[in-house]
């Protein structure tokens, strides 16, 4: 990358109009008959130092986008780009150099580590794919992420298995932070976790991101820890982001129907309170073939005859409050539900 392009106002990801959608095969020719629309046509920006949060049920293309993002899974079309730099169509020894800087942490502690290997062994797997010092420096390095995790230095030969989930997901943590990534994606990251531990590998995540500066991508179904964790949320339906704002903003004022039905899910401090609720009915529809029009309208207690066949725009309703409803007028400055 040119140092020119590294300006303090460009952002550290750029998302642009990316699709990703896996092929469904049939027969002995697996021959393509469909496409799982997963992400459809996402674009936004992340800052450095920022947390994004992507929230949405589940099946609506969360950890797609995330994996799209660092390419695990390879986009159908749009643009990546990282510190200035298009990602998206690198080779693989071009991509493996830009990946040292992004990294994800997965949802299950359980089956995103190798049993066969050590905690040492685990943590210093990136440093060796990426041949950055020797055995003595790598040591050392592992040795300061266990204690940054708040793990014991016996635990570095010992295998997954002796470890609980939440130890577990301090390890993969540790690991992801080997090559001193710049972004990073966490997906889920406490969903598998016991209720009690949540809260501490949550501190965990909180703490590692002001001392090593990171930018995340945090993705969770669960609105009460996002709302701790992230400046800014995506709020994502059936592969499109339907709203976008920054955290408070968002708590105060649920403009797409979607949110709004998110958030009267968030069981209420007093359960005597008064709201207007929207239950969701149903499950989310296919993404092979995703509803034409507002991808929500078959489940939208407002939809009109234009949400079934105009696809609406993600447009800014408010200063740095984006959301794609033909009726967000409606919705505009009327306070959400209580949170
Ligand atoms: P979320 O993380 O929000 O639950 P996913 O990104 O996992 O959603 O999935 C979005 C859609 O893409 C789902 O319908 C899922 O079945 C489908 N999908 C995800 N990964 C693949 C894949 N590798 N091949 C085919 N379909 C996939
Ligand atoms: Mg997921």
């Amino acid at each position: 990358m040119t140092s020119s392009l590294n300006t303090p106002h460009m952002p550290l990801l750029q998302v642009k109009n990316l699709k990703t959608y896996f092929p469904v095969k049939k027969g002995l020719l697996g021959r393509e008959v469909a496409r799982v629309h997963a992400v459809d046509d996402v674009s936004f920006t992340l800052n450095a130092g920022e947390t994004l949060g992507l929230v949405g049920e589940s099946g609506c293309g969360k950890s797609t986008l995330g994996r799209s993002l660092i390419q695990l899974d390879r986009p159908t079309s749009g643009e990546v780009f990282f510190e200035g730099q298009k990602i998206n169509d690198l080779d693989f020894a071009s991509l493996k150099k830009v990946r040292a800087g992004l990294q994800m942490i997965f949802q299950d502690p359980f089956s995103s580590l190798d049993p066969r290997m050590s905690v040492e062994r685990i943590i210093s797997e990136p440093l060796r794919l990426h041949r950055i010092g020797d055995k003595k420096s790598q040591g050392a390095i592992v040795k300061d992420l266990l204690k940054k995790v708040g793990l014991p230095e016996s635990a570095l030969n010992r295998y997954p298995h002796e470890f609980s989930g939440g130890q577990r997901q301090r390890i993969g943590i540790a690991r992801s932070l080997a090559l001193r990534p710049k972004l990073i994606i966490a997906d889920e990251p406490v969903a598998a976790l016991d209720v009690s531990v949540q809260a501490q590998v949550l501190n965990l995540l909180g703490d590692l991101k002001k001392e090593f500066g990171l930018t995340m991508v945090f993705i969770s179904h669960d609105l009460g820890v996002i709302k701790y964790f992230c400046d800014r949320i995506a709020v994502m339906y059936l592969g499109k982001i339907v709203e976008y704002a920054g955290s408070d903003d968002l708590y105060k004022n649920q403009i797409h129907p979607y949110t709004r039905a998110l958030f009267s899910a968030i069981p209420l401090p007093d359960p005597t309170a008064k709201l207007e609720r929207i239950i969701l009915k149903g499950d989310v529809p296919s993404p092979i073939h995703p509803p034409s029009g507002c991808r929500f309208h078959t489940r939208c207690p407002f939809v009109t005859d234009i949400c079934k066949t105009a696809v609406p725009d993600l447009v800014e309703v408010k200063p740095g409050h984006f959301a794609a409803c033909h009726h967000k007028d409606q919705f505009l400055n009327q306070k959400g539900a209580p949170t």
